[in-house]
């Protein structure tokens, strides 16, 4: 969590900052973290302590597998986050959440995408104009 806060002071240049767990694999089995939401739970306090740092700075979450898209609905991301879904089913859903904490909304793993912002490194994509009803839903 600190290595988060500290890089996100020393990197003005980085408006988002990806939070994947190990690219959506090999999650630890203990009980506690095999209870619903707490790998946003554990995102969530990373995200409160760069929010402290860089309030500007968006915190990627990523819903993959059930451990990061079956979340309770009382768990909800932390308002400097935008939610990267990996499968569109889950969009609408993360949608209402983001909306409900006026998040910085959510938008789809797309490789053509990833491809296209690598070439063009230097301008920021602005989430919150991709984050509505039409791209959740198709
Ligand atoms: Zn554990």
């Amino acid at each position: 969590m600190e290595n988060y806060a500290k890089y996100a002071g020393k990197h003005p240049e980085v408006d988002i900052i990806g939070t994947w767990p190990e690219d959506g694999y090999g999650f630890c089995q203990c009980e506690k973290c095999r209870q619903p939401g707490a790998v946003l739970k554990a995102v969530n306090k990373v995200a409160e302590r760069i929010e402290q740092v860089r309030p500007d700075l968006t915190v990627e979450y990523l819903s993959y597998t059930k451990e990061t898209s079956n979340v309770p609905p009382e768990i909800l991301p932390r308002r400097n986050m935008a939610i990267l879904v990996a499968n569109i089913r889950v969009a609408t859903e993360w949608l209402k959440k983001s909306e409900k904490v006026s998040g910085r909304g959510v938008y789809q793993l797309n490789y053509h995408i990833a491809d296209n912002s690598a070439h063009r490194a230097s301008l920021p994509r602005r989430y919150i104009a991709c984050s509505g009803r039409n791209s959740a839903s198709g």
